[in-house]
């Protein structure tokens, strides 16, 4: 990430290639956003007695414009995560020339696998042995690799994404024959809506998780990542642990769904 103080490189030869140029005002805004949300990520990485490095900050890019997102990579921000495949390749080509990873953290259909190969560098929503075999199918006709995380329901509520915690453990273990994939570790969602007192236990949960499965041996000691936490409660996740929050809103400002 940028520090603060570093003057940014203005792109003033070349025009934008998305059809509606962003105003200055909604550029400033955006940058001021990122540097807030740097700040508080680094602050509550300090105060759980780490530093503001081991916390990273993914931009959830859902429905936004590539414009806005071209202006948080030339920020200095490296990481996006897309919701729907059909974003994460429609955007691809708009900010290919900028340095950055794509990770897919919505649900991913097993019709949709080639797209997301062919742009996404991480699947964060691996939550199923068969979804994952035609991952690693794929990749071995491709002869590449992908990053993932294993998606965890945490929630203790029904929700249609994401592996029940005490599945998880079977899960990696049969992951391990699919050696064209790696696993950075787990990620969850957490309650959607509820106030930052109610999702917490959640965010513990998964952290709980991880420790124990790293501690048995039964995930790989690199697998260490725990992706957790949103605008309205990354300081919380970061408290339980979070190696990489998500965050959408609270940078780009609200979502319009067409
Ligand atoms: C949208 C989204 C986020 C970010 O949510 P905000 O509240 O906008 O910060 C994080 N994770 C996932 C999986 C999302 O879909």
């Amino acid at each position: 990430m940028s520090s603060p103080d570093t003057p940014e490189p203005q792109n003033t030869s070349e025009p934008q290639n998305t059809p509606e140029a962003l105003s200055p005002e909604a550029i400033a805004s955006i940058r001021v956003n990122l540097d807030e949300v740097s700040t508080r990520a680094a602050t509550a990485a300090e105060a759980s007695g780490r530093t503001s490095a081991d916390v990273k900050v993914l931009l959830a890019t859902k429905t936004q414009p590539a414009a806005k997102i071209r202006v948080a990579l030339e920020h200095g921000f490296t990481l996006i995560g897309e919701n729907k495949v059909q974003e994460l390749v429609g955007k691809a080509d708009d900010l290919a020339d900028l340095d950055h990873e794509a990770h897919l953290i919505g649900p991913l259909q097993k019709n949709k696998v080639n797209h997301t190969l062919r742009h996404a560098h991480c699947i964060q929503s691996v939550d199923n042995l068969e979804l994952a075999t035609k991952i690693n199918n794929r990749l071995e006709a491709l002869d590449q690799t992908v990053d993932f995380f294993v998606q965890v329901n945490t929630s203790r509520e029904d929700s249609k994404s994401g592996i029940a915690p005490e599945e998880t453990e079977a899960l990696i273990a049969a992951l391990q024959a699919h050696t064209r994939m790696r696993l950075r570790g787990l990620m969850t969602i957490g309650l959607p809506g509820r106030t930052p007192d109610e999702i917490r236990p959640s965010y513990a949960d998964l952290r709980e998780l991880s420790e124990k499965l790293l501690s048995s041996g039964a995930m790989s000691p690199d697998a260490t990542e725990l992706s957790m936490g949103m605008s309205n409660d990354f300081e919380l996740a970061i408290a339980e642990g979070a190696t990489m929050v998500r965050v959408g809103s609270s940078v780009f400002g609200a979502r319009y769904y067409s």
